[in-house]
């Protein structure tokens, strides 16, 4: 069977913008609007010629009472579902409440994660990524889903993690 990869995080961190990145197509909705991604939506992947699965995640409605609740609830199912999460933050933000829930959910599933900070447009953002290994998810791997920067390199550690 192929390996499933799921991507969790909170809206608007870039999720759907990075599985496009992944998968090398543009597929997964993309919008200025949280939460635009309607349920739980699988796409084929390749790295290396490895194939696997990429789950992206969305689903909760922005003006639903307990935001928080609803994504992390969306993000257990989806961490039960999977091999290995690739667990999204925004590194112009940093941690949220919100992120940190999520971060609970991961460590109680004991699954692989591979963390990615998200939105390192240029080499000045990745400083502010530091803070992240705070969370203790190990290297948190730079990335730009909208300009591609870093993308190899958390491909490498999401095969290795799957
Ligand atoms: P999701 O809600 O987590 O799926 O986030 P989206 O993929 O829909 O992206 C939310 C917004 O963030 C969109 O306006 C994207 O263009 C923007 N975005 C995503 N990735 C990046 C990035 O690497 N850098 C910057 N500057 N913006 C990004
Ligand atoms: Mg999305």
């Amino acid at each position: 069977p192929v390996p499933i990869l799921a991507v969790v995080g909170r809206p608007n961190v870039g999720k759907s913008t990075l599985v496009n990145r992944i998968i090398g197509r543009r597929e997964a909705v993309v919008e200025d609007v949280p939460g635009v991604t309607r349920d739980r939506v699988s796409y084929d992947a390749n790295w290396n010629g490895r194939a696997f699965t990429v789950v992206d995640t969305g689903g909760w409605n922005p003006d639903a009472r307990g935001l928080a609740e609803q994504i992390a609830a969306q993000a257990e199912i989806a961490i039960g579902l999977a091999d290995a999460v690739l667990f999204v933050v925004d590194a112009t933000v940093g941690i949220t409440d919100t992120d940190a829930a999520v971060v609970k959910i991961l460590r109680a599933s004991k699954k692989n994660v591979v963390l990615a900070a998200n939105k390192v447009d240029d080499q000045r953002t990745e400083a502010e990524a530091y803070g992240l290994w705070n969370l203790g998810l190990g290297e948190p791997y730079c990335v730009s889903a909208l300009h591609g920067r870093g993308s190899g390199d958390m491909l490498d550690a999401i095969l290795a993690a799957l």
